[in-house]
């Protein structure tokens, strides 16, 4: 067979050549150790928590190294493109912190290493392929869906390895003659790899592929022996082909991507063989997994789990340093021990290995994203918190933007109780704080909770003395005394130690007093300070909530 005329039949528009491409994109000219790292997501409108918590690898991996991250669009599943979905990706990683060097921008392309847009890189593929088949180590392959699908019923019939390979492939052995008689005919062809693995011989001969992995070391696997597709009918590439001549083309040295790509590793490994090109590092990252009800660690899932979605967290409002510092606790096992030891360290501060990253599964746990958050949202002044709630009302809560139109007020809400020794921990996300503050909003407020049992006969009593002595100057020893003594005058204990050793002798104790109290001021049972709160409300409100239950 004359390899060249084949895939000069095959492929006579592509002029160009392999040495064309090496020339255009030549070796990147970093500092020693610098390496490069890209994300590369599929825009299905769908980004989730997979592509964040990979794209932090990649970042830390480049940044930390003085090297390069870009942003490739891997688009060539036309089925699963989405409208607007390139936008989706760009803004969200945007939003949680994912700075790219170069790459898919909103504004075009970044960088020289480019088209950064696979569906965009047909002619490249192409002449890939077709120096492949000049080389005889790819063909064309003129099998029908129905014939693959006779071929895997027999495999199943048989009990052999599903897939094209060894006598399965077929079109291996057509000639010259059979392959222009079918072109001419018009039959659809796909471009196969050649591949000259066998897994058919006894198991000690079967050859294995070792690679190093940079988070999970030595991995030693049979090596590949299909004839995988590499481009397809439509002669688009196929995931594998695009991956190899892309991360090759673009000099990446280091691949990180999901343990799902784990079994494909074998066919990579041959086509960066076949094309005579060193593989980059491989970084397979651990699956996210969760513990479900029943304590099971399983997989999170896109159907059962909306916090796998990235929308998730920005519907909420988690600010995105949380979920950063979250990332990294179940990124690397030493960071937490890292954080407590230096708690007001930037965060890129702590040194990211791979080597310290776990290849088990990572627990992504929702409970301790929002312990992290608590006490992430502590060190936020309250005016930049005022600016990032501000900012996640206006495009998920428009009709809250108002909440916004006195800025001291809000600080000072947002700051109660957090300059203390032990600080409270109230602010978890914007959904969640907006909740929390609600009753500082008249439009809001609103009684949410029971009068305790103990003092409901003496609602309306308790806030009638509470308004008669109330004045806004007293310091909080002043104003608790008046609560003591509005307890001890309608029979209530003054202390709740009293009311415990003797409860026949009171109706309840000042404890319960001053819960009427919080409920008409707050709505709650559990607030902070009355005092404080009053401070912020102010006079007026704080008294024409009182008035409220006045008969
Ligand atoms: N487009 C692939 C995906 O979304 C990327 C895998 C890779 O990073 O190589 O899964």
């Amino acid at each position: 067979m004359d390899y060249h005329k084949l895939a000069e039949l095959l492929f006579p528009h592509i002029t160009k050549t392999p040495d064309d491409y090496e020339a255009a994109y030549p070796a990147r000219n970093l500092a020693d150790g610098a390496k490069v790292t890209r994300l590369g997501p599929s825009p299905t409108g769908f980004i989730h928590l997979g592509n964040l918590y990979g794209a932090f690898v990649d970042e830390r991996l480049a940044h930390q190294s003085g090297g390069k991250f870009y942003l490739r669009i891997e688009d060539t599943d036309d089925k699963r493109f989405v409208e607007g979905a390139v936008e989706i990706i760009i803004k969200s990683l945007e939003f949680f912190g994912i700075r790219f060097d170069e790459g898919a921008t909103m504004e075009g392309d970044i960088g020289s290493y480019g088209d950064y847009t696979q569906s965009h890189r047909g002619e490249i593929y192409q002449c890939f392929a077709k120096k492949l088949i000049s080389e005889g180590k790819a063909y064309p392959c003129f099998l029908t869906e129905e014939e693959i699908g006779e071929i895997r019923n027999k495999q199943e019939a048989s009990k052999q390895n599903p897939g094209i390979y060894g006598k399965w492939a077929v079109s291996r052995n057509l000639t010259m003659e059979e392959i222009e008689e079918k072109l001419a005919a018009g039959m659809p062809y796909v471009i196969r790899l050649k591949s000259d693995g066998d897994l058919s011989l006894p198991e000690d001969q079967i050859r294995r592929i070792t690679v190093e992995d940079a988070i999970r070391g030595q991995l030693t696997m049979p090596e590949n022996d299909q004839d995988t597709v590499i481009l397809k009918a439509t002669g688009i590439p196929t995931y594998h082909f695009a991956h190899v001549v892309d991360d090759h083309l673009m000099r990446t040295t280091h691949v990180v991507r999901g343990a799902e790509w784990l079994p494909s590793l074998p066919i990579h490994i041959e086509l960066f063989e076949k094309l005579g090109w060193q593989p980059p590092i491989y970084c397979h990252t651990a699956q996210l997994m969760k513990l479900d009800e029943e304590g099971n660690k399983r997989k999170l899932s896109k159907r059962k789990d909306p916090e796998l979605s990235l929308d998730y967290y920005r519907n909420q409002g988690y600010h995105p340093a949380a979920v950063r510092e979250y990332l990294l606790t179940i990124l690397n096992s030493n960071f937490e021990e890292w954080r407590i030891a230096n708690p007001d360290a930037d965060i890129d501060d702590f040194t990211f290995t791979t080597e310290k990253m776990s290849t088990s599964g990572a627990l992504f746990d929702l409970n301790k994203l929002n312990d992290i958050s608590k006490d992430v949202l502590l060190k936020i002044c309250a005016s930049d918190l005022f600016d990032f709630l501000k900012g996640w009302a206006m495009e998920f809560k428009p009709e809250l933007v108002h909440l916004f139109d006195d800025r001291a007020y809000l600080e000072k809400i947002l700051d109660i109780g957090r300059g203390e020794a032990k600080p409270r921990k109230d602010h978890i996300y914007a959904q969640q704080m907006i909740e929390n503050i609600s009753y500082f909003f008249d439009d809001l407020f609103q009684i949410e909770d029971e009068f305790p049992g103990e003092a409901s006969a003496d609602v309306s009593a308790i806030l009638t003395a509470y308004l008669s002595g109330y004045d806004h100057n007293d310091d909080q020893s002043a104003w608790f005394d008046k609560i003591r003594q509005i307890a001890t005058d309608l029979g209530y204990a003054a202390k709740p130690k009293d009311f415990k050793k003797n409860p026949d002798q009171y109706k309840g104790h000042v404890g319960h007093v001053s819960t009427v109290i919080r409920i008409a001021l707050m709505g709650r049972q559990q607030s902070p300070d009355v005092w404080e709160i009053q401070q912020i409300l102010g006079e007026e409100r704080t008294r024409e909530r009182i008035g409220r239950f006045i008969a």
